[in-house]
């Protein structure tokens, strides 16, 4: 099963709705690979830019929008999170789930980011999961325990989700992103990410299938340049990138775009 290639920015709270609608006309003058649909083109910006001016500048260059999270439930008393169901409405078929951002400032935990994707799968949204270690567990060598263990919640609604997946033709995705890369500019090696991404893979191969683990795009994040993402993307189990302060200049993003479009 061939895997979907992903090129995805997070925006965090930057860019605003002008902003965006700016970048999106600039992009469209740079006629990256414009007819090439191998690579899914997702933005995930501030909420504010997830309506239609924003979406229509968005589709004109090839790009998708996100929402950066949405909440476990469809509707109640959550004063300031997202519902699916209403991202849904304006035609959003993208979320960000359990970014290390989200984990680190907000108090989402590893079962809240569950809860999240099993919410945003019955609504039928696209999903890009983040997992990562910190720097302290990379050094203490448990890269490979920490995903595991942010992971393991995640198999029984995946295997319950099966056929929404399926039928639906949704993509589930797996964004490795170490946090000590994150906005510090240290970015993992591509042997490093590739030895991060394979086990990845070998946990869905055990824990859910061997047809899903083949399936599965599994993106690197953290630090991702112009200058790094073409030695990350030649990799054979990094099937995309989630690129956070690169992503905001149409510039530095489409020539990481152009790494994933030469992907073999
Ligand atoms: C991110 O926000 O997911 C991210 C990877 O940020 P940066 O590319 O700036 O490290």
């Amino acid at each position: 099963m061939a895997r979907l290639k992903i090129c995805a920015g997070n925006w965090k709270m930057n860019n605003s709705i002008i902003e965006a609608i700016n970048y999106f006309v600039d992009f469209e003058r740079k006629k990256i690979g414009h007819k090439n649909s191998t690579v899914a083109r997702v933005i995930f910006p501030q909420a504010f830019c997830l309506g239609y001016d924003v979406q229509a500048a968005a589709k004109k260059c090839g790009f998708k929008l996100g929402a950066q999270n949405c909440h476990t439930e469809e509707k109640g008393a959550f004063t300031g999170e997202l519902s699916a169901k209403s991202l849904k409405e304006i035609e959003i078929s993208w979320t960000l789930i359990g970014h290390s951002e989200r984990r680190q400032f907000f108090g989402e935990t590893v079962t809240s980011a569950v809860k999240r994707a099993h919410r945003a799968i019955l609504s039928d949204l696209n999903v890009v999961f983040c997992v990562g270690e910190s720097l302290s567990e990379r050094e203490s060598s448990k890269t490979e325990s920490v995903l595991e263990e942010q992971l393991a919640p995640l198999w029984p609604v995946l295997k319950e989700c099966e056929k929404n997946l399926t039928g639906k033709n949704l993509v589930f995705s797996i964004a490795y992103e170490p946090v000590w890369a994150i906005g510090t500019g240290k970015t993992a090696t591509p042997e490093q990410a590739e030895s991060a991404h394979v086990f990845i893979r070998g946990l869905i191969e055990k824990n859910w299938s061997a047809t899903w683990a083949e399936g599965t795009s599994i993106l690197y994040g953290g630090s991702v340049t112009p200058e790094n993402s073409f030695s990350l993307c030649s990799k054979p189990n990094i099937d995309g990138v989630l690129v956070g302060g690169a992503s905001l200049k149409p510039d530095s993003f489409s020539q990481i775009l152009a790494s994933l479009l030469e992907k073999r």
